[in-house]
């Protein structure tokens, strides 16, 4: 077994060659490892990677019988800021209070975060779209984030899980059929 793939609980489960999402040459060798994660439970980890352009590509997920899904849960305060999620390569996160949407791409990767940890994703990414000119939209939306990670302001938090290996841990955390907005999104057909 490799070093440093989720510890020692950590079993290899499969090993596969698929065509590379960069090149698209037949070079891409996906390695998938099943560990036990304390909260999570059975976790799948898989790192793929091209021999011959070299694109890299990791990914979590929880293995739960459960398929696509919408994951919602209402941001309240601090409470919910800190409830552990894995987010996986293929989900989308909306809030729609405030219209932020993150829709996955090819280079998206999957990951074990918290609420507020999400809420940082959007910083940053707010950040690099505003750059150096920041108009009012960008200072409204920077200023809520960073409220929003404050504590400050409740708002609700959509998660599509495409491949049904996302998850948020807590009390209220609602999830239910994937709905149009959902499948409305680029990363459905991914
Ligand atoms: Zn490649």
């Amino acid at each position: 077994m490799d070093e440093g793939l989720g510890g020692s609980g950590a079993i290899k489960i499969s090993e596969y060659v698929v065509g590379c999402p960069y090149c698209g040459r037949y070079t891409f060798k996906v390695e998938e490892y099943v560990y036990e994660v304390p909260v999570f439970g059975r976790i799948l980890l898989s790192v793929g990677s091209c021999s011959e352009c070299g694109f890299k590509r990791r990914d979590v997920g929880v293995l739960e019988e459960k398929g696509p899904k919408k994951i919602v849960l209402r941001v309240r305060g601090e409470r919910e800021l800190r409830y552990l999620m894995v987010k996986s390569a293929r989900a989308a996160i909306l809030i729609p209070d405030v219209g932020l949407e993150y829709t996955p791409t090819m280079y998206s990767y999957g990951y074990i975060t918290t609420v507020e940890g999400i809420l940082y994703e959007f910083q940053q990414a707010a950040l690099i779209a505003c750059g150096g000119v920041q108009t009012q939209e960008c200072r409204d939306v920077l200023s809520w984030i960073e409220r929003a990670i404050n504590g400050e302001v409740e708002f609700t938090m959509v998660v599509c899980d495409f491949d049904g290996l996302s998850k948020i841990v807590g009390e209220d955390v609602i999830e239910g059929e994937l709905d149009e907005t959902c499948k409305s999104l680029i990363g459905y057909s991914i």
